[in-house]
């Protein structure tokens, strides 16, 4: 059997090159490459098109550590995935163009979606949310495997405040700044579409005010705390435009969900919230079934 070179089977110890046939790459070997802060802003503000951003996100190089770590990880790789090669390269955000319901998340896991390509796919955290998303009608599938597996979001959009995944799950507040660009421009082209945003975790929750205040949106004074099921309406810029739902989920880390901080029935009540604000009403019941096992390996 022949394997496409960059294809997640290949075997290759290098990120993969943009355009070179992994499933659901957005990027080309044309794609313009940010190397700086200041070119994140311009390749940003400048894409002409959603699928060009989420293109350009892909290539990105502008954070010397994360570029390094992501790349080191894809290398090294975890045992359990030794015969794959890894993606290696940033996380574009992923779903619906015209989504619902915007999931807001920190960033990439390493072995997770920094190997498989797509956010919150491969491991253990993802395993949990998309068991959710689809109980609640918004996945196809109640898993997402890798890029390329069919899997597909419906109403809804995926996007990571840092698109590379950082040492210890933990970007520092320069890479933080430096990735808010490619959220910020996102968000700004999806925002038309969006009821309610989901923000899971602290993290999140923090990296999206500036990026509403950006926008458009009438925020107050202070920003709100964080809290699993905390609200926040917002009004909208433009007349007669209706508001946007900013919702508080914990996050499906590993630590909160092995010590059941965050469980099943509360990610599955925070989507439902999510669903009901935003107008799409209950899920199919024959999807509310017990969440089956994970399958992905720790
Ligand atoms: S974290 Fe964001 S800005 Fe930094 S290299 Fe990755 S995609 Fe680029």
């Amino acid at each position: 059997m022949t394997t496409t070179a960059g294809a997640p089977g290949d075997g290759s110890r290098a990120p993969v090159p943009p355009g070179t046939g992994w499933p659901e790459d957005p990027a080309t070997a044309a794609t313009p490459v940010a190397h700086d802060a200041a070119q994140v802003r311009e390749l940003a503000v400048g894409a002409p098109t959603l699928h060009e951003l989420v293109a350009r996100q892909s290539v990105c190089r502008a954070c010397p550590r994360l570029v390094d770590w992501r790349e080191e990880v894809a290398r090294v790789r975890r045992r359990s995935f030794a015969t794959e090669r890894y993606w290696g390269r940033p996380i574009p955000g992923w779903g619906d163009d015209e989504p619902e319901i915007v999931i807001v998340g920190l960033a990439p896991a390493a072995h997770g979606g920094n190997r498989t390509g797509r956010v919150f796919t491969g491991d253990r955290s993802g395993d949990f949310l998309f068991a959710s998303l689809y109980r609640c009608g918004l996945a196809d599938r109640p898993v997402s495997i890798t890029a390329g597996d069919g899997q597909r979001l419906r109403h809804a959009r995926m996007v990571a405040a840092v698109r590379c995944a950082p040492p210890a799950n933990k970007p520092t507040p320069a890479e933080r700044d430096t990735c808010a660009p490619w959220l910020a421009e996102e968000f700004r082209r999806i925002e038309p579409y969006a009821r309610v945003a989901v923000c899971l975790g602290g993290f999140a929750w923090q990296a999206l005010w500036p990026v509403l205040r950006q926008t458009g949106f009438v925020l107050p004074p202070r920003r709100p705390s964080f809290g699993h099921g905390a609200e926040v309406e917002l009004t909208r810029p433009g007349p007669g435009r209706k508001p946007l739902l900013m919702l508080g989920c914990y996050h499906p880390s590993q630590q909160n969900t092995f010590t059941g901080r965050v469980t099943p029935a509360m990610l599955d009540t925070i989507f439902r919230r999510a669903r009901q604000y935003s107008g799409l009403g209950d899920p199919d019941p024959a999807r509310s079934a017990p969440p089956v096992a994970p399958p992905s390996p720790a």
